[in-house]
């Protein structure tokens, strides 16, 4: 089976992590902060703080922000679901702003729509995470314009775009955003195993993440509330957790970076080369903004249903039977039965569901060969003129 997605692994990352395990630190040593440095410097971040998922980062940023009961997080339905989640972790409520049917990231104009009439209403979001599908970066201009005006703070979740760009700029430099979130699942486009980072500008936010990814609980002096009661000293200030990232992880992630552009850019050759030997399909392939170089964690297309016989199940299907791991990135939150429960329906956000009902996510990873590559495009094409 050709996987949608596959991680990179060389003896230079074996060697680094194996170098970890012969040393006195698995975990808080010197490899987390060295990893968070490389990284922060790679994108253009004040701070980076690196954490055992991207979802627990998300966690952490929604606090920072002081997301909490009786505020709202806004986020787009076309995510995974931890985009969501984090907002119901802080006790806040959640709603979504549908998307735009061309790059299928949140749309800013649905967006501003929404504020128009949360603002009549008294329920401004206090915090959006926008979600940057497939490694396309949102319009971020637009929605850092639209936060300045109705005063919400931007997370940027940016899980599928290491290494992408925005108007020239590396992703994760937070220009438009108060926070940046990365993944290093193994599917995304570098990876730690689980692992993320919350990147930011802003000193107060990295000290109040800082605290929350272990246990609330500092040394630093500044800090407490009285003076340490002696060398051994730390105390609680607030309430955190342990989302600490190990030194295993951190050395496979410095590792990884080093090869990062080098990922991206075959990803892009990768993502070239579907464009031209899908291009006369039934299929709409993804627009890319031109603003923008995507991080391209996923190749997405969409089926034009009423162009052929067989439905969007069936073409899936035929796929997985030939061998190519397709899959469906993603199911659109909203419609998930512990979020129908909160009252959402289908119906809620069309162009989520319009998506929903025709996108195929096909292999694309770093070591996809052009002859996989191939084999996937003549799969496909065999479904799609039986
Ligand atoms: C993968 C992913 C996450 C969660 O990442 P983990 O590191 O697995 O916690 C969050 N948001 C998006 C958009 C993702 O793709």
């Amino acid at each position: 089976m050709i996987p949608y997605g596959k991680q990179d692994i060389n003896q230079a990352d074996i060697d680094s992590v194996l170098e970890v395990l012969n040393s006195d630190f698995l975990t808080q040593g010197p490899k987390v902060p060295l990893f968070e440095q490389t990284l922060a410097k790679k994108v253009g971040a004040k701070h980076a703080l690196a954490t055992n998922s991207a979802t627990s980062a998300l966690h952490i940023a929604c606090l920072a922000l002081d997301l909490g009961k009786d505020d709202w997080l806004w986020t787009t339905p076309v995510t995974f679901v931890a985009s969501a989640n984090c907002g119901l972790y802080c006790g806040a409520q959640v709603d979504f702003v549908d998307i735009d049917p061309d790059t299928y990231n949140l749309s800013p104009k649905a967006l501003e729509a929404k504020l128009v009439t949360a603002k009549q209403e008294g329920k401004l979001p206090k915090v959006l995470v926008a979600v940057h599908l497939c490694g396309q970066p949102c319009d971020m201009q637009a929605i850092h314009t639209l936060s300045q005006r109705y005063g919400f703070k931007v997370i940027e979740d940016a899980s599928h775009a290491v290494g992408g760009r925005y108007q020239g700029d590396y992703i994760g430099n937070s220009r438009y955003s108060d926070i940046t979130v990365f993944s290093f699942h193994p599917v995304k486009i570098i990876t730690t195993a689980e692992g993320g980072m919350a990147l930011t500008n802003d000193d107060h936010l990295a000290e109040k993440m800082n605290l929350f990814r272990s246990h609330g609980v500092t040394r630093d002096q500044t800090l407490m509330t009285h003076e340490p009661d002696g060398p051994w000293y730390y105390q609680q200030v607030t309430l955190g957790f342990n989302y600490r990232m190990t030194e295993l992880q951190a050395a496979l992630g410095i590792s990884q970076s080093q090869r990062l552009d080098s990922f991206v850019a075959r990803r892009h050759q990768l993502a070239q080369r579907y464009n031209e030997l899908l291009q006369n399909l039934p299929l709409t392939l993804p627009w890319q903004h031109p603003d923008s170089y995507s991080g391209l964690h996923l190749y997405v297309v969409r089926l034009q249903l009423s162009k052929i016989s067989k439905n969007h199940r069936q073409v899936f299907e035929g796929l997985r039977e030939k061998g190519i791991g397709v899959n469906l990135h993603y199911i659109p939150v909203h419609t998930q039965p512990y979020y129908q429960d909160m009252g959402f329906r289908p119906g809620d956000f069309p162009e989520a569901e319009k998506y929903y009902s025709e996108a195929i996510s096909l292999p694309m990873y770093q070591g996809l060969t052009d002859q996989q590559q191939s084999d996937v495009v003549l799969a496909l094409k065999a479904l799609l003129e039986e």
